[in-house]
């Protein structure tokens, strides 16, 4: 069994849905459980239709709602042929979008969007794509069993960032998917989606479909879990700020994580974890240009030579500043501090400390005010905003010397704030300015990867 999932630009239009199909279809006698995306695009309109009706915006938000009404009725009409399914899929879509028309109008009169109501909405992207996927799947003659992720998906409620309640997904999973998987019938769910204990919708963050999919895979025990997106693998820096990245042909479930973590958006950053535990391969593959091998993400890849592979990088960071005013560095000072962003339920990214103050980062601002109030009432605190972390990864970087020589040289004039080599000592972290990303990255990219030294793991994309 393998589990093959599609991302918004693999399901955007109906041809890129159907594109998809043909892909799970060369793959149908390794028994794969398709996990689907909202089309790309949807989520974001779904949201920003929420933030429009609490605004009082409702004119604009219903407007947005009637275009993405129409782009899935485009879609659907030229996926599926059959007339009575058409039919039948178009009373579904009105029904949906008829309902978030109401949620919307429900916002703005009451002036008020809870985090709950923003998942009951956003939830619906994916539960459109993957009726519509589903019938194409049926309409080409595979027998299929759609099967609404809310099903086995348990989440705790922590809405628009819900953590997955392993164990019991597992059960779940493996009642509701596996029977149609033993009667070789092919599954198609959402990613991105779930459900508490009570059945109330829940979402597992932005991206959130890719740690969907390896959940699923995980508890399955698939052989492969494949995320098709709209690039050719894992690449050296993100394309999108440097054009000429090369992809990598296999990298380390560690060297995954730190990417995917410090904002490589081609994986969720929770991605890898359950692969990890049961070594199951990652492949990142390109649904429009299938021909291409993709990268592997396996535990222990053959050794290379290459000491850096990639380079990513998270903007909106905010670093606090923690000086002890009491005695210097007396112990439990750290304590204290991790213990005040515990409470607060804020996830700290890189640390460094040194005699006198300790500097932290932070993506998640939404409880720094308590944060604050908090800290200081032992410590002297200060916030800089608008930074960004550039995450330099690669296994090898621990037995390389001169690589931080390397790295501070290309940078040149680019100021470094804060430094952090990783404790798992394959990355190192710095913090610079929002406003100097994309040229560190470029600069850091010609210094690693240009010319590209000729190794076997990088391959150059053509186009
Ligand atoms: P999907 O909708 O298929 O999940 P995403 O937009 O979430 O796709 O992720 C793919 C995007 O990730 C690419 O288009 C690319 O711009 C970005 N990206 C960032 N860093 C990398 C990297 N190191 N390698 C490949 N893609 C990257
Ligand atoms: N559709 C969701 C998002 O845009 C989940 C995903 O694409 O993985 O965030
Ligand atoms: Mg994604």
């Amino acid at each position: 069994m393998i589990v093959m999932k599609f991302g918004g630009t693999s399901v955007e239009d109906a041809r890129s849905m159907k594109n998809s199909i043909q892909l799970v279809k060369r793959e149908l006698h390794k028994g794969p459980i398709v996990v689907v995306s909202a089309i790309a695009g949807a989520t974001n309109t779904l949201l920003s239709s929420a933030r429009l009706s609490v605004e009082g915006k409702l004119e604009q938000a219903t407007q947005q709602l009637s275009d993405l009404h129409e782009r899935h009725v485009v879609v659907l009409e030229n996926v599926v042929e059959t007339r009575s399914t058409v039919q039948q899929i178009l009373m579904e879509l009105k029904k949906r979008f008829e309902e978030l028309k109401n949620l919307c109008t429900g916002i703005a009169i009451l002036g008020e969007l809870t985090n709950r109501s923003l998942d009951a909405i956003s939830s619906v992207g994916e539960r459109l794509s993957s009726m519509i996927m589903a019938e194409g799947f049926k309409e080409d003659g595979i027998g299929t069993e759609l099967v609404d992720a809310r099903s086995f998906m348990v989440t705790d409620d922590h809405f628009g960032n819900a953590t997955p309640l392993l164990d019991e997904v597992e059960l779940l999973t493996k009642a509701k998917l596996s029977p149609h998987v033993r009667s070789n019938r092919l599954v198609v769910t959402q990613g991105f989606i779930g459900s508490t204990h009570k059945g109330v919708t829940t979402t597992l963050g932005r991206g959130g479909s890719d740690y969907s999919a390896a959940i699923i895979g995980t508890v399955l025990n698939a052989q492969e879990i494949q995320i098709w997106t709209d690039v050719d693998g894992v690449m050296t820096a993100d394309p999108r700020i440097v054009p000429d990245a090369r992809k990598l042909k296999v990298i380390s479930f560690r060297e995954a994580s730190e990417l995917a973590y410090f904002g490589a958006k081609v994986l969720h950053p929770s991605t890898i974890l359950p692969a990890v535990k049961k070594n199951i391969p990652v492949v990142v593959l390109n649904s429009k240009r299938p021909q291409s091998s993709g990268t592997q993400i396996v535990e222990n890849p053959p050794k290379s030579n290459a000491a850096v592979k990639s380079i990513a990088s998270k903007r909106g960071i905010t670093v606090v500043n923690v000086q002890s005013t009491r005695m210097l560095m007396a112990y439990g000072f750290l304590e204290s501090i991790f213990s005040v962003f515990r409470k607060h339920k804020t996830p700290v990214d890189l640390v460094s400390t040194s005699e006198v103050a300790v500097s932290l980062t932070i993506d998640n601002v939404s409880r720094l005010d308590d944060i604050v109030n908090d800290l200081r009432e032992y410590a002297e605190v200060s916030l800089y905003e608008k930074k960004a972390i550039l995450c330099i990864v690669g296994e090898q970087m621990q037995t390389t010397a001169g690589i931080a020589d390397r790295i501070f040289h290309a940078l040149g004039d680019i100021n470094v704030t804060m430094i952090s080599q990783g404790a798992s000592e394959i990355n190192m972290s710095l913090v610079i300015d929002e406003y100097h990303v994309t040229e560190a990255v470029r600069r850091l990219h010609r210094e690693f990867f240009e010319p590209v030294p000729e190794l076997e793991i990088f391959e150059t994309v053509e186009n």
